[in-house]
């Protein structure tokens, strides 16, 4: 069952854990800020409270995962997300990444694969009194229909980075995504420097389940 009871000792436990992810590198205090607003446990079910805020990823079901803080916080930073940001996440999954950015900006729009996935993470957001803009699809290919963003994460990892989604950035909006191979992906960041003009840095590995799709593994 879930859980909307935010108690000090939930919020004890979430300072904690800002703390570790502050110590491991996070250094935007914005991002460390939503970190700490956001009830993690509100994803779990109330026998893993423990887990909830722990800095690991967490199964979620449908053979998905709950991102890992650490990773949730160096993606929303790579991110950098002003208060005027259009984003784009690609996976929404259990919603929480979401819920950060929402912290950061109201015009927050995300899209999953997974019709359980995306049904369950709606009645999450309602409970929750957020109201990101969700769509039921394949994210691999972005969502052209409300297209451009200034910004566009994706929270699977990706065989390569989708011409689609470069197309879908404003001038000089940003995309992270992860990009590998299954086991192992590299934290890309793509800005757009002009029309046909793309700058990219390349950040830590991490291990992501799959993008899945038309541009992800078939
Ligand atoms: N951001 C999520 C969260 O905060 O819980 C975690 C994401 S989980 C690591 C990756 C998610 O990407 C899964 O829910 C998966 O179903 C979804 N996914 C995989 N391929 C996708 C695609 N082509 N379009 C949209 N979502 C996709």
């Amino acid at each position: 069952m879930l859980m909307l009871l935010d108690t000090y000792r939930h919020k004890g436990m979430r300072k904690g854990l800002v703390r570790l992810v502050h110590e491991k590198g996070i250094r935007d205090i914005k991002v460390l800020k939503a970190l700490e607003t956001v009830p993690r446990h509100f994803f779990f079910d109330k026998a893993f409270l423990e887990q909830a805020y722990q800095d690991k990823a967490f199964p979620i079901g449908e053979g998905q995962t709950i991102s890992q803080p650490y990773t949730v916080a160096y993606q929303t930073e790579l991110l950098e997300v002003e208060l005027q940001d259009k984003v784009l996440e690609i996976g929404t999954g259990s919603g929480y990444q979401c819920s950060i950015l929402l912290q950061l900006t109201p015009n927050v729009y995300t899209i999953e694969y997974n019709e359980v996935l995306f049904h369950k993470a709606q009645k999450q957001f309602q409970l929750m009194g957020l109201t990101p803009f969700t769509f039921l699809g394949d994210g691999s290919e972005g969502l052209p229909q409300h297209a451009p963003f200034t910004k566009i994460l994706v929270t699977a990892g990706a065989p390569i980075i989708p011409k689609t989604l470069l197309r879908q950035l404003t001038l000089g909006g940003k995309l992270v995504i992860p990009v590998g191979d299954t086991g192992l992906q590299k934290m890309l960041r793509i800005t757009r420097v002009g029309e046909d003009e793309f700058t990219k840095e390349e950040f830590d590995n991490f291990k992501f389940v799959p993008l899945l799709g038309k541009q992800g593994w078939k």
